[in-house]
């Protein structure tokens, strides 16, 4: 049963920003098929409802980080193929199988216990072979490949893909990136030469997929891995794709408490603020618990009545402190937006990971699993732009 819901902390996925951010994409790359990245509960956004309407609109495949993000999205009733990216470990191999999530494979040992479980569960086991050109992380050295393809000819694994993953491609130096576009293209020739005709060629991530065309022309490299950009943030200043892309999480609370403080009055633990005037301080039902950062103390802004207001004191674990005093009218009950837009007014994922000297990839993967995502769905022209 589910519980209800009480507290008015909640963040707001927009499915409908969500498929025009898909559709803006696309058109970007015209031909190239769609590996939308769900991983990290789609980016904090809540993987089942993410990778349903992804589904309904019809992208070519989901990507996860782990098997059990794959397996969570087989039960909630998600059929689209699964690419599992960060490979699988020791016993997930015949999971994986069983319910037809596809594993990135990059060692010998990874071929065997993949063939291994399809063989027991009389399927034919397929993979996408993973290349590091640069990035250090996961992935065969280009020169293991010829032996891992051997290797995938003898187990009969079916090599649906190659890839990689570009380590720099947010950064306006395109050097490493080229070097590593060019290191991949090597390794497709070795994969040619080998005979084998993966039918997925790909390593663009949101950044390159906007900034680099050579690395989706849709000939060689014919598929895209974005992640940042489906939910409308771009991975960095300069990259401003042709048409704008909204961003799909707004989070929100609302005034539970409000008072005025006399001057003097410290706020919260360890008073590290205190008001310097008769003060309205507005008590918010959100704290570290719910991934709303501590560190934002007496840093951060959020939206009441389209107006931005200060965090003043520490934020708590389930509550925080804002002041309000210059918000005319503010009253118990207001909204409050913590990310997102009210009025005229914004605070994006960019602007709260400075705030943080973060990246806005983990001020979205932030949202703590205590606040509930609930879906809405605008149309488009219904959300005002952000005045340039
Ligand atoms: C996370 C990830 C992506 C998506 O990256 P964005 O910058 O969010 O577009 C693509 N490929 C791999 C291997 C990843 O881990």
């Amino acid at each position: 049963m589910e519980l209800p819901r009480i507290r008015p902390t909640r963040a707001e996925v927009d499915l409908g920003a969500l498929v025009r951010n898909v559709r803006a994409l696309r058109s970007v790359a015209p031909g190239v098929a769609l590996l939308a990245m769900v991983k990290a509960d789609a980016y904090g956004h809540g993987a089942a409802l993410i990778a349903r309407a992804l589904e309904t609109e019809g992208v070519e495949m989901l990507g996860v980080a782990l098997v059990e993000e794959g397996l969570a999205l087989r039960q909630a009733g998600v059929g689209t193929d699964i690419l599992v990216l960060g490979g699988a470990y020791e016993g997930a191999w015949e999971a994986m199988v069983q319910v037809g999530l596809c594993p990135a494979v990059f060692r010998e040992d990874h071929l065997e216990a993949l063939a291994a479980a399809a063989r027991k569960l009389g399927t034919v086991p397929r993979a996408h072979l993973k290349v590091d050109t640069g990035m250090a992380r996961l992935g065969a050295q280009p020169q293991e490949v010829p032996a891992l393809l051997a290797r995938a000819r003898v187990l009969q694994v079916d090599v649906q893909g190659v890839m990689s993953h570009f380590a720099n491609a947010d950064l306006a130096d395109a050097g490493v990136t080229q070097e590593q576009l060019k290191m991949f293209r090597a390794v497709l020739a070795q994969v040619d030469a080998a005979g084998f005709r993966p039918r997925w060629r790909h390593l663009a991530n949101s950044a390159a997929m906007v900034a680099l065309p050579a690395a989706r022309e849709g000939e060689s490299l014919n598929l895209v891995r974005p992640g940042l950009a489906l939910y409308g943030i771009s991975p960095a200043p300069w990259i401003v794709p042709p048409q704008p892309l909204e961003p799909v999480l707004s989070w929100k609370t609302a005034v539970v408490h409000l008072k005025t403080v006399p001057p003097g009055t410290a706020v919260s633990y360890g008073g590290t603020w205190t008001a310097q005037r008769p003060t309205r301080i507005a008590t918010l039902p959100v704290g570290y618990a719910d991934g709303y950062p501590r560190r934002l103390s007496n840093r951060g802004q959020v939206l009441v009545r389209g107006q931005r207001a200060p965090l003043v004191g520490r934020v708590c674990m389930d509550l925080c402190m804002v002041d309000v005093t210059d918000v005319a009218g503010a009253a118990l009950g207001d909204e409050v937006v913590l990310l997102g837009r009210q009025g005229s007014e914004q605070v994006g994922a960019v602007e709260l990971a400075g705030w943080l000297e973060t990246i806005p990839y983990e001020v979205l993967c932030g949202v703590g699993a205590r606040v509930p995502r609930v879906a809405v769905r605008t149309t488009a022209g219904a959300v005002p732009r952000p005045v340039p």
